[in-house]
């Protein structure tokens, strides 16, 4: 299980903290989804950013998804939300190639394109252009471009060669209208950043992270103390309703070419298998 906090410091409780621990958790998921532990840099970092950046919305889903047409890595996406937690890299180069890579070269310029679902549905979608291969500096500055909120942004996946021996990720949110002395607080904190994967790596719990990073002089409450997990929302009725959307046509031709379908989920690597008759009952629910 991850740890997850929320957490809120300064005088006007001005400062929003989220900070999450899941060395486990991307240990799970990069292995079932067969990645290198070099991929898992990449990808871990942007699945713990995507879960944190859901937490710092009151509802709703978040979606972030890159694309970087010349990168090893040209498409990944990630949904984050109160009842799923997924991500996958839908295009890169051969994983065997990305073994041997180092995970700032994967990435290149491109696009970051974060949409924000609410529970009625409404979207909202904020694009920018990638300007570094560093995920943590791309989302302070969509937050800073996007949301006019300034944020520090921690996320650290790390690995020995052989497995991972960390990851987990911070980010500290400055509100409107802060006090001088909360700005000149929340500057101290600085050089202490660079201690955040070293602190997480020594297996402290998540809340001793957070003070060591935070400093004393920074006094912060916790007000949400959790347990996650990565938790993929595929099922048989939603791929029922991909291969309906295919239409009568389609359906049909699949089932004269090949007598069966099969339809893989690319976020948890599970495999849906439709026989000629499942095909049949798809082709005459739409007759109906
Ligand atoms: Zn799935």
């Amino acid at each position: 299980m991850a740890k997850f906090i929320r957490a809120l410091a300064g005088e006007q409780h001005n400062i929003r903290i989220v900070a999450c621990e899941a060395k486990d958790l991307i240990e799970n998921a990069t292995i079932k989804l067969g990645y290198p532990l070099t991929v898992s840099q990449c990808y871990g970092r942007a699945l713990l950013a995507s879960f944190l950046m859901a937490k710092l919305q009151k509802e709703g889903r978040l979606s972030l998804d890159y694309h970087c047409p010349d990168a090893m890595i040209e498409r990944m996406s990630f949904v984050a939300g109160s009842d799923v937690l997924k991500g996958a890299i839908l295009k890169a180069d051969d994983m065997q190639i990305l073994e041997y890579t180092s995970a700032d070269e994967m990435l290149g310029s491109g696009q970051m394109t974060v949409v924000l679902e609410s529970d009625n549905g409404e979207q909202f979608s904020s694009q920018s252009s990638l300007q570094t291969a560093d995920i943590a500096t791309e989302i302070s500055a969509y937050f800073q471009i996007s949301e006019q909120k300034p944020s520090v942004v921690l996320l650290s996946v790390h690995h020995d060669g052989r497995e991972i021996v960390s990851a987990g990720a911070v980010i500290i949110q400055l509100l409107p209208n802060p006090a001088e002395e909360e700005i000149v607080k929340l500057e101290a904190i600085i050089p202490r950043l660079k201690r955040f994967s070293q602190l997480l790596e020594e297996r402290l719990p998540l809340p001793e992270v957070v003070t060591a990073i935070l400093g004393e002089d920074l006094a912060y409450k916790i007000i949400e103390e959790s347990d996650f997990n990565y938790h993929c929302d595929c099922n048989r009725d939603k791929i029922e309703q991909a291969l309906l959307a295919l239409g009568r046509a389609e359906l049909e031709d699949i089932v004269k070419e090949q007598g069966e379908a099969e339809l893989h989920c690319h976020f948890c690597n599970s495999f849906y298998h439709f026989n000629r008759d499942d095909l049949r009952a798809l082709i005459s629910e739409i007759e109906k």
